[in-house]
């Protein structure tokens, strides 16, 4: 039978997020193998409550590829039966020179943390798709704020490292520095 819990998110302390993930090779598209990454990636961004972007160093596939939740790339309200959208080896070619400060940014693998980092307000990014069509795509606030995260991912960089103000949140709902 077909396991279908979700790979478990790898949190911050792993060494697989601390390294510079190599690009998907070009044998890899339209394999079952990239295939099983994609749909993991997935099961595990769906499982995940307030996730809505997940890259593959975050179950422990050191790749290139990031999943942003549909809803989010269409600029919906949240709908579940938008497709989420797979980025593979996304390069970013072109960010604002205007920047904003993001409050409340956070990370599936730093659970309940939330800083305050300063984010291009606008990015384009080219990806292949999971075919290996090649196409490109611009966000702007909070898309472009998730393309900047997960780009950092694949490159072994946290939002811990450069946020400010960082707190934790408690399961009590009160918060604490977090350093
Ligand atoms: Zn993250």
């Amino acid at each position: 039978m077909k396991d279908t819990h979700p790979t478990p998110i790898v949190t911050a302390g792993a060494p697989v997020l601390r390294v510079v993930a190599p690009e998907v090779p070009k044998e890899l598209f339209g394999t079952k193998e990239l295939t099983g990454i994609l749909s993991a990636m997935e099961a595990s961004l769906r499982s995940a409550e307030f996730g809505v972007a997940i890259a593959a160093p975050q179950i422990g596939v050191s790749y290139r590829i990031f999943t942003v939740r549909g809803f989010v790339v269409a600029g919906n309200e949240r709908n579940d039966d938008d497709p989420d959208v797979v980025f593979i080896n996304p390069k970013i070619v072109n960010s604002s020179r205007k920047k904003i400060s993001v409050t409340g940014e956070g990370c599936l693998s730093v659970p309940n943390v939330y800083g305050t980092i300063e984010r291009a307000e606008k990015v384009t990014v080219v990806a292949h798709d999971a075919s290996g069509k090649k196409f490109q795509r611009g966000g702007s606030e909070l898309l472009a704020e998730i393309f900047q995260h997960e780009v950092d991912h694949l490159n072994g960089v946290l939002f811990i490292d450069h946020a400010t103000d960082l707190k934790k949140t408690l399961p009590d709902g009160t918060f604490i520095d977090y350093d």
